[in-house]
């Protein structure tokens, strides 16, 4: 994951040009959500405004930086996430989850939850786009925070601090940052990559937690697409890397200089792993070695050996 910086009014303002009176069809439906004290069950006017989140992310998923395709065919791709539930939320990890992902937290995620956020239903900070693979089976209707409880509602999301939720919200400064973006000891960060492996940034405190949970809430750390993705974004880079710092041409140096930017620029996917692995390689080459060795390792345990292609 990686932040997407904006402001509420550049926000707002793009939202406008996409989809003119948006704002205020939400404002409506909001104020039809106060009065039912539930999700109103109406339309889902957030697809309407999908493009504009699909553009600020570059097309990714926010939360595992899957890159999706985009207009005009890569609509269906995205889904509009409610980052907090509109509906009812669900206790997380369930007792199948705990099971399958190994997880025995001893700090508590949050309980049950029936009425839902339903004044988020309709606030344009409270969504995002995310890939079908995060958004249906692993996101659902959970919501993990380490508060003792939910609330209250509110249509601001700045309100509801006090929960102090698990999983990061990556668009514009409501929430820390996901990427150990600073040299210095930044506290703010939170998720970063060895390799092709996810792992928190913090060795305790609460941001190594919500990392801890980040992983394993979205599987991070297992999916073989992701890994693979990773896998192939620092196969790239190395060999970027390597003519970089050769003998050959200038041309060619030049060439590898402008692939080495262009592969952690955000609109790549896997930037948070390719920047992660680029500032190991540069503070610890036997250990980038070593992590570019295992992710060649990964690639090649998932094909088949080259010699028997046909
Ligand atoms: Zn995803």
């Amino acid at each position: 994951m990686i932040r997407y910086e904006i402001t509420r009014a550049d926000l707002e303002a793009q939202i406008e040009a996409e989809s003119p009176g948006w704002l205020a069809k939400a404002a409506k439906r909001t104020a039809a959500c106060r009065k039912k004290k539930a999700f109103d069950g109406g339309e889902s006017i957030w697809s309407d405004i999908k493009p504009v989140y699909m553009r600020l992310q570059h097309n990714k998923c926010a939360y595992c930086e899957r890159k999706l395709e985009g207009e005009p065919y890569g609509r269906v791709e995205h889904d509009v996430e409610h980052y907090r539930p509109k509906n009812g939320v669900k206790a997380w990890p369930d007792d199948r989850i705990k099971a399958e992902r190994k997880i025995d937290y001893e700090f508590p995620t949050g309980r049950d939850w029936d009425q839902g956020y339903y004044l988020l239903a309709f606030q344009p900070t409270n969504y995002i786009t995310a890939c079908k693979s995060c958004n249906t089976p692993l996101k659902a209707n959970y919501f993990p925070i380490a508060g003792t409880r939910r609330g209250p509602q509110a249509d601001d999301p700045a309100r509801l601090a006090s929960e102090h939720p698990y999983l990061l919200y990556p668009l514009g400064n409501l929430d820390d940052d996901p990427e150990d973006v600073l040299t210095d000891d930044d506290p703010e960060d939170v998720l970063t990559f060895d390799g092709i492996v996810p792992k928190p940034v913090k060795r305790s405190g609460d941001n190594r937690r919500r990392a801890v949970v980040t992983i394993d809430f979205f599987e991070l750390d297992t999916r073989e697409e992701l890994l693979r993705g990773r896998a192939e974004a620092i196969w790239a880079l190395k060999f970027a890397l390597i003519v970089a710092e050769s003998d050959l041409s200038p041309t060619d140096k030049t060439l590898a200089e402008r692939t080495i930017a262009r592969l952690q620029s955000d609109q790549r996917p896997h930037t948070n792993c390719v920047r992660s692995f680029l500032r190991i390689y540069r503070q610890d080459h036997p250990r980038a070695e070593k992590l570019f060795q295992a992710a060649m390792d990964y690639l090649e345990s998932l094909d088949a050996p080259l010699g028997t292609l046909r």
